[in-house]
């Protein structure tokens, strides 16, 4: 039987991105393929083995005491990871009449490809070198980038920033997103201190970059993280 591991099911505010603010319904999957340093989220934690109509179920439940939602959002960790359980549950859940807002770090394109016909937004982080402490990811973050711009999906790429990220990093983010499509929104979220990240970036850090970024794309935002200013989970 088809199951995924799945942390919680919860409802909350949106709190990162262009959609901050919306009620969604969060889906957080188990286990991720990377090591973020400033990751505030206990992916390998508690567990349940869920089936794909025990998932439904608990969804159906959620929308009729908590809704309407602006979406269901999977989260994780990194949701890709489970695709072979999305591919068949997210027509499910299109069948329930919900929006599928997909909440990545934009790494495992082909994963993607098999969901991208259910999902309606995709919300990308870039992750620097500093931010994972491991090699670049641009590659993989291009092909990503450019799978789902060619799906023609409602899309915005996120890059949390720290004191650490280097000038060098915010270019290559910047560059790549102008590459493959000027017009997507590029977010950048300073970073909530938390664990071994002590403080988010410097006032003139993040208006020297947030003016390159403005220079090279069209839609240029800055937005903290809002769960811990709000108090929501
Ligand atoms: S990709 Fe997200 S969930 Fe995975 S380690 Fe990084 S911050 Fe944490």
């Amino acid at each position: 039987m088809l199951t995924a591991r799945v942390i919680e099911v919860f409802s909350s505010l949106q709190g990162e991105g262009i959609y901050a603010g919306r009620p969604h319904l969060f889906v957080r999957f188990w286990n991720c393929n990377l090591a973020c340093r400033y990751c505030d989220t206990d992916y390998r934690g508690p567990y349940r083995e869920s089936s794909l109509s025990e998932l439904l179920a608990e969804v159906r439940r959620q929308v009729d005491s908590a809704g309407p939602f602006h979406a269901v959002s999977l989260t994780g960790g990194e949701p890709l990871l489970w695709w072979r359980f999305l591919k068949e549950w997210l027509p499910r859940l299109k069948a329930l009449g919900q929006r599928a807002y997909l909440e990545t770090n934009g790494t495992l394109t082909d994963p993607l490809r098999e969901i991208l016909p259910w999902i309606d937004i995709v919300a990308m982080d870039l992750k620097p070198p500093s931010a994972t402490g491991d090699r670049p990811l641009w590659e993989e973050h291009e092909a990503f980038l450019r799978a789902g711009v060619e799906a023609g999906r409602d899309l915005f790429v996120k890059v949390v920033v720290t004191a650490e990220t280097a000038d060098d990093e915010v270019r290559q983010a910047v560059d790549l997103v102008g590459r493959v499509d000027r017009g997507i929104p590029f977010v950048l979220q300073p970073v909530t201190p938390w664990g071994p990240v002590r403080e988010g970036p410097e006032e003139q850090q993040l208006g020297r970059w947030r003016s390159w970024a403005a220079g090279r794309l069209a839609d240029v935002r800055v937005i903290p993280q809002m769960h811990r200013i709000w108090g929501v989970p």
